[in-house]
């Protein structure tokens, strides 16, 4: 994958330090908890429209704040590269924008609105120079992303309307490698039950069926099955797991408890699928609620399935020639630690993913930070990687 060289140079120089600093401030400045971006949607729509970007709202779903879509076509043909990010933030106390030492401070400045502030500059350099040779851009902005209290579904809304394009970009904090696998994840909140009330150990409670030894077995079995899976690897993203987090039961030492519940993952690698670990799941909470006089309840909820992308994807080559010509490095390939939306539109859209965006911290605390080159560097590399990938006509 080549690009040219001066247009290289155009569209890297071409990138308004102050214009993108300008849009990440005002999107950090609205405050957007999950469940309540629909006032900062609004604001980016009137951004992008007064931008001269053709601009369309989609509820997906969640009504309370449809999802912003802006689009910039050529009119020839090629391919369209997506850009999508979340406009919510984490429930945490509000923190506004503030510009220190070449940083950028504020609720959701790291995860994601300084990301996505970058990918908008990218458009808007891309429309200034018009130098994309075919093919467009699309931009994807929603709610409902982080849990617990989102859930995911406006995205998936989105891509199941058809807001998608031939390759997406998504600018989450992840920088140090180029994410061409990831696992699944499923969460589970599984209780061990018996009928009856709380009873004292003499009162009858030893003779009770014992949540608590019905836990222990539980427990023996998974840790079993995560033994085994230990054994499902890949050279990338590890081994499969099944992983308990949090136990609890029993209220003082001579009480039979009526519950035992226990909390944690199950991570699958692509090739395994999520009913599949589901069944498995469910086949140890029935031997265990057989064999001890229980009930055992509460099995796996999907977050997002595994995915895998090609490593000679254009989406890939075309980011790993963008990223060569802004860095002067090669970025190695790996896997994403945490599942994303990116996971989703493989899946859901089936569409290549690449999560890539500015190397900032403090995500998920009140202490949210990114480097305001960060933000530059992130908008030439979106710009370029549509550069390279764009102008080509779809196979
Ligand atoms: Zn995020």
């Amino acid at each position: 994958m080549s690009l040219d060289l001066n247009t290289v140079d155009a569209v890297c120089d071409g990138v308004d330090r102050d214009r993108l600093l300008r849009t990440a401030v005002e999107l950090v400045d609205v405050p957007s908890p999950t469940r309540s971006a629909a006032q900062v949607s609004d604001h980016l729509a009137n951004r992008l429209t007064d931008a001269g970007f053709e601009v369309s709202r989609a509820e997906a779903g969640w009504p309370e704040s449809p999802a912003v879509i802006a689009r910039m076509s050529t009119g020839r043909p090629g391919r369209t590269l997506q850009f999508n990010g979340h406009l919510d933030t984490v429930h945490l106390p509000f923190v506004p924008a503030r510009v220190a030492e070449g940083k950028l401070h504020g609720s959701g400045a790291s995860d994601m609105k300084g990301g996505l502030a970058a990918a908008v500059e990218a458009m808007c350099v891309l429309r200034d120079l018009d130098v994309l040779p075919g093919g467009g851009v699309l931009l994807t902005a929603h709610d409902l992303h982080e849990a617990p209290w989102g859930d995911g579904s406006q995205v998936e809304g989105l891509i199941d309307e058809g807001f998608i394009g031939d390759g997406v970009l998504l600018p989450e904090y992840l920088c140090d490698r180029l994410p061409v696998v990831g696992r699944g994840l499923a969460l589970f909140e599984t209780s061990v039950k018996r009928d009856g009330q709380p009873v004292h150990e003499v009162l009858g409670g030893s003779d009770q069926p014992s949540v608590i030894h019905a836990g222990a077995e539980l427990l023996r079995q998974l840790r079993q099955l995560d033994q085994q899976l230990a054994e499902k690897t890949h050279p990338l993203a590890g081994r499969e797991s099944l992983f308990v987090g949090q136990v609890h039961s029993g209220e003082i030492f001579n009480q039979a408890p009526v519950e035992l519940a226990l909390e944690g993952t199950r991570r699958w690698l692509p090739g395994t699928s999520f009913g599949e670990a589901e069944t498995q799941f469910n086949e140890i909470l029935q031997q265990v609620s057989d064999a001890e006089n229980v009930q055992v309840e509460g099995g796996l909820q999907l977050t997002r399935d595994a995915f895998e992308i090609a490593r000679e994807d254009p989406l890939v080559t075309s980011f790993q020639a963008a990223h060569g010509q802004v860095t002067n490095k090669v970025l190695p390939l790996g896997a994403k630690p945490f599942v994303d939306d990116g996971n989703c539109f493989v899946q859901r859209g089936g569409i290549p993913a690449i999560t890539h965006g500015p190397n900032a911290v403090g995500a998920h605390t009140v202490d949210e930070v990114v480097p305001v080159d960060e933000l530059v560097r992130v908008a030439r590399v979106y710009a370029l990687t549509a550069l390279a990938f764009c102008g080509v006509e779809q196979t």
